[in-house]
């Protein structure tokens, strides 16, 4: 089985339909979203029923829930919190009706997922080592994917902890260690240096993971930021990838 595995969407339409057609090219069996479809971003009704349409598993993440109005907004940084409430006055019916059906973890066969961490599905941010040694022992299963740093990562744990920052083209033998953590980045809001939208193609058959990217037509998210009246510091992260 091959998956495509994506996340944080943000809202960012023009990424989300770059990484789309790149995972259309290689053909996976299913395509699995670790949440934050919407948040910080112009497109967020697009982004919903593209994600529906796509992922046959999908997570919320902390940026939906708040959008719907089940998160308290006092954790988010101005910016983000501006976004939230922009957000929740244009997502549709059936938007929020797709994103209320999402919960933050799941586990499938092949590996655990969670839009956050295992002991905190929606807020933790596992980028240090110890928050990867607690994702790594706390989940049923060896294969954690997550997303929600924003940051691609991959990390081993067998006897010690390795690994680290997952730049485009890292190529990981899932065999090679007891247990893996694999963040896939941001498909709408990279947050580790590279602005190209990131992604993930796992094939579980082989145990083989690919780290992914697209360059996408930011100017283009960056006029709508601008036109939605969002914050402009949204629009000039993007070209940075910070
Ligand atoms: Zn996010």
């Amino acid at each position: 089985m091959r998956v495509a595995v994506i996340s944080d969407i943000h809202a960012n339409l023009h990424a989300l339909e770059a990484v789309l057609a790149a995972i259309q090219g290689t053909r996976p069996d299913a395509v699995w979203c670790l949440g934050d479809v919407v948040g910080y971003g112009p497109q967020p009704s697009s982004c919903c029923s593209l994600t529906e349409q796509h992922a046959s598993i999908g997570l919320v993440g902390n940026h939906d829930l708040s959008a719907l109005g089940e998160l308290e907004l006092d954790d988010f940084a101005p910016e983000a919190a501006e976004a939230a409430r922009w957000t929740a006055g244009v997502l549709t019916s059936s938007d929020r009706a797709y994103l209320e059906g999402l919960e933050p973890s799941a586990i499938t066969e092949h590996a655990a997922l969670y839009h956050g961490s295992p002991r905190e599905p929606v807020w933790e941010y596992v980028l240090g080592p110890e928050a990867a040694i607690a994702a790594l022992e706390d989940s049923p299963l060896p294969l954690v994917l997550v997303g929600h740093t924003h940051v691609a990562m991959a990390i081993s744990l067998d006897e010690t902890l390795e690994g680290g920052l997952a730049p485009e083209g890292t190529e990981i033998d899932l065999g090679s260690a007891a247990r893996w953590l694999l963040n896939p980045g941001s498909v709408g809001q990279p947050r580790d240096g590279d602005p190209r939208a990131a992604w993930l193609l796992l094939d579980l058959d082989r145990g083989r993971a690919e780290f992914k990217r697209c360059d996408y037509p930011i100017e283009r998210t960056q006029q709508e930021i601008h036109d939605a009246g969002l914050p402009e510091g949204l629009a000039t992260r993007l070209a940075e990838g910070m």
